[in-house]
């Protein structure tokens, strides 16, 4: 069985916050997440597809009828921070568990979710985030790139310790799905002008689209199983132009599907399967 997962980051005010590029302009990109996610929810159901949004505490507060509208369709929500923070800009693991912990209950408060997966704001984890999440309930990670197609028990942490040596720690009991750059939509197609650099993207459809279906592609040619996992933000994908990369990618695999066993799936259904292969009870 092959496993795709479409994974939306609702990511809306909180990135331009925690980056501190608050204009009215820049918070009103964050607003257009709530037409894109109405423009997704309308495209998944076309398809019958199930699928995972990582929404932050702060979004579920602003958009709460969003938010109960991607439950209502029967999609997974997950955690992914309170206000968009990476874990290593926060000052440690007193701070990092305090967002946690807001996370989970903003979401709680206002959709009565309770988030059994967490995906790191712009995938930065630090020695202590697994550990935190373990404490707190959630059974997968999705924020790192040590394997491509397959599930993995990851060390607590790796370290460079003062000679230089990566220091592995014991292994965590979350499930990782891992992620990678390559399968997001930010870089390709999002343009964003930070105090220091500036991020193009805006590349065309059709070359990002071939990438990502040789990347669905060399999954089912190679691999006996495996999880291919695509990223996207409503913010960016809900556009005209990347609204049709989306539905030519949905059509392509599933144009596999008479030769192949694909399945769309939530994260959690695919953390789930791989909790009892990888021997973790
Ligand atoms: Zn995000």
């Amino acid at each position: 069985m092959y496993h795709v997962c479409l994974t939306f980051d609702f990511d809306a005010y909180s990135p331009w916050i925690a980056r501190r590029l608050t204009n009215y302009t820049n918070l009103s990109r964050g607003e257009f997440a709530s037409i894109g996610v109405k423009r997704i929810l309308r495209l998944l159901r076309d398809h019958n597809i199930e699928a995972t949004f990582f929404v932050p505490g702060h979004t579920a507060e602003h958009f709460p009828e969003e938010v109960g509208l991607i439950k209502d369709h029967g999609h997974e929500v997950a955690h992914h921070g309170y206000i968009h923070e990476p874990p290593e800009t926060l000052g440690g693991p007193e701070e990092e568990r305090r967002v946690i912990v807001k996370g989970i209950e903003a979401l709680k408060k206002t959709a009565n979710i309770v988030p059994k997966g967490y995906r790191s704001p712009s995938w930065a984890l630090t020695k202590y985030t697994l550990s935190i999440l373990e404490e707190h309930g959630m059974i997968y990670d999705s924020s790192l790139m040590g394997n491509d197609y397959t599930p993995y028990r990851p060390p607590l942490y790796l370290e460079v310790d003062s000679e230089g040596r990566v220091v592995r720690g014991p292994l965590s009991r979350l499930v990782e799905i891992p992620v990678h750059w390559s399968l997001d939509d930010y870089p390709h197609f999002e343009y964003v002008r930070f105090q220091s650099y500036v991020l193009h993207g805006l590349y065309s459809v059709s070359d990002v689209l071939e990438n990502w279906i040789l990347s669905f592609e060399y999954m089912v040619n190679n691999m006996d199983e495996g999880v291919i996992v695509y990223t996207f933000h409503p913010e960016v994908v809900g556009r005209g132009h990347t609204m049709i990369f989306l539905e030519r990618l949905i059509s392509h695999i599933k144009s596999h599907a008479k030769k192949y066993r694909i399945s769309f799936s939530k994260m959690i259904d695919v953390a789930n399967k791989y909790r009892e292969k990888l021997g973790i009870v």
